[in-house]
């Protein structure tokens, strides 16, 4: 799973440079103070300074995800800026005016020390706060019947995940989904039967394709396969061997023996258009592959 889909950002080009620069930094500066065998005080300044940029990116990460508009989130957020401020900036000041005698080096040890306990508490923190968000999102993208993700899904991920796509210049392909007559199934063996044989369509589907597809239920028994790399005519064949796969499985549900049909509607995305009328136009090829007879596969 792409960093993309798991938080529903990018790490961007920029955040890449700025932890590498700031590596291979810290091995320079370091390179130089054993070499030049600095002051104790240029020393220890550059060392709480390396720590800046951690700290201030795990502050970000938390903030980020976890800011809340409580009079306790905004204190704590308050305290722990002003610790590490004061510790990163106040203890080198300090150290620069006081003398070189035991409380000298006393004083440069504990901030250290403090500055590498708040950072593996900061980590600490976000990891397991972050563990639960993403179990929290995969629930509410997750639709609970087919396992498909959902509608929230797609209005808060899939927009992104295009947007990626035409930033990168890739194909993304969308195919439109609704199954046959299902109404009748419902009504000839019941509700619950109904849900099985849904279930079981969407594991069909979602055992065709393939890793980088996204299965959506866009609510009831109607679906949308996001298919990036693909253009029109690839997505058409798949869409062409799900149909095909459908309309030759016997679904069992409960003694029942159930077989589906579905419809088919394919749209590639073009450059620069937007991904909501994409799909208004694959449903409009799903409408018009049902209102040729259904069991049909229809490419704009
Ligand atoms: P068409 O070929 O035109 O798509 O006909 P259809 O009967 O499939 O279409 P219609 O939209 O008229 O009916 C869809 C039916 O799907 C209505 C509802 O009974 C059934 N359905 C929707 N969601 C669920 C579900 O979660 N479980 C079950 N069992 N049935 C559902
Ligand atoms: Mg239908
Ligand atoms: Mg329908």
């Amino acid at each position: 799973m792409s960093v993309l889909e798991r938080y529903g950002t990018e790490v961007s080009q920029r955040k890449k440079f700025a932890a590498v620069t700031h590596i291979i930094g810290i091995f320079a500066i370091t390179s130089v103070l054993v070499a030049t065998q600095a002051s104790g005080w240029i020393a220890h300044s550059l060392a709480l300074s390396s720590v800046a940029f951690p700290v201030w990116q795990a502050l970000r990460c938390v903030k980020q995800h976890f800011s809340t508009e409580s009079i306790g989130g905004h204190l704590l957020f308050g305290v722990l800026s002003l610790v590490i401020a004061l510790v990163l900036f106040g203890v080198p000041a300090y150290l620069t005016i006081a003398p070189a005698d035991s409380h000298y080096h006393l004083a440069a040890t504990s901030a250290f020390m403090l500055v590498i306990m708040l950072i593996f508490m900061l980590a600490f923190a976000v990891n397991i706060l972050q563990s639960l968000l993403l179990k929290l999102r995969s629930q509410v993208h997750t639709d609970p019947l087919t396992g498909a993700k959902n509608r929230h899904f797609f209005y808060e991920i899939a927009p992104k995940l295009s947007a990626h796509a035409k930033r990168k210049h890739e194909t993304l392909s969308l195919v439109a989904c609704d199954i046959d007559y299902f109404k009748s199934i419902n009504d000839e063996h019941g509700h619950v039967i109904g849900d099985i044989a849904l279930k079981r369509f969407s594991e069909i589907i979602q055992s065709q394709l393939r890793q980088e597809d996204t299965l959506i239920r866009m609510g009831g028994e109607e679906f949308l396969i996001l298919s990036p790399q693909y253009d029109g005519d690839k997505a058409a064949q798949m869409a062409e061997r799900l149909r095909k796969t459908i309309s030759e499985t016997t679904i069992s549900a409960r003694g029942v023996n159930i077989s589906l049909t579905a419809s088919f509607g394919v749209m590639q995305m073009p450059p620069g258009a937007d991904l909501f009328t994409t799909v208004k136009s694959a449903d409009q090829a799903l409408f018009d592959a049902k209102a040729n007879g259904r069991n049909k596969v229809i490419m704009v």
